[in-house]
């Protein structure tokens, strides 16, 4: 049934990129938080590689036991990062979609060189300026991606949630364009409501939970 999903998923990905003249291969994040492990291992059966998850901890007690198996196994985290989950988050993740403020930047760049990892790194970008929302403002951003430069942080790329009660088009619009102002060329945007619409608009990634896994178990790991 996962398997299906992400089959299905796929094509679906692929028929839109090639709809709009999005050529480039566009990356599905399986968002694995909140999800049983029975699951899990189905996506793993059916190849898929790339997973997120929005909080260290749980991704820790998801993960860590897997690295060895799949060393090809491709983690994002997309959720908010405080200070002092740094170290263990940079261990676990290859890609953090979620730097938001210099201070952060800071800590994560010390701890890659800590512990000898190349850094992959996107910012989170508030694009609806919400206040209860992670990321950076948008009068922020040039401001902390010139702080990143300055330290040798790479920043591959801007990720973007937007609020639940506007049109996502416009707010990945929005992101796309500042991306292609900063020269940054990868966009994680869409969630499984309006990924097709994300790719349209240009998102390199998309972060599906629901749309492969099904609802989420709110009972696991939280
Ligand atoms: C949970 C989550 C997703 C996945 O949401 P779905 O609607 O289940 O696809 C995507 N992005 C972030 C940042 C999330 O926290």
């Amino acid at each position: 049934m996962i398997a299906d999903n992400i089959a299905v998923l796929k094509k679906t990905i692929a028929r839109t990129a090639r709809d709009f003249g999005q050529a480039e291969e566009i990356c599905l994040i399986a968002v694995s938080k909140q999800q049983d492990e029975a699951k899990i291992a189905e996506a793993l059966i059916a190849g898929q590689r790339v997973f997120g998850e929005n909080r260290v901890q749980e991704a820790e007690e998801r993960w860590t036991s897997r690295r060895d198996a799949y060393s090809d196994l491709e983690l994002h985290l997309i959720g908010p990062l405080q200070t002092n989950k740094v170290r263990d988050a940079v261990a676990l993740f290859d890609v953090i979609e979620t730097i938001d403020r210099e201070k952060l930047a800071d800590t994560v760049r010390a701890e890659y060189d800590r512990q000898n990892k190349t850094p992959v790194c996107f910012i989170q970008v508030n694009t609806g300026a919400e206040d209860q929302k992670a990321g950076v403002s948008l009068a922020g951003l040039p401001a902390l991606l010139e702080h990143c430069r300055a330290i040798g942080l790479r920043i591959e790329g801007l990720m973007s949630i937007p609020p639940v009660d506007e049109p996502a088009g416009l707010h990945f619009a929005l992101l796309k364009k500042i991306a292609a102002e900063h020269g940054l060329a990868k966009l994680s945007m869409g969630m499984s409501g309006d990924f097709e619409k994300a790719i349209a608009l240009g998102a390199t990634h998309v972060r599906l939970g629901t749309a492969v896994f099904g609802a989420r178990n709110l009972k696991v790991a939280q």
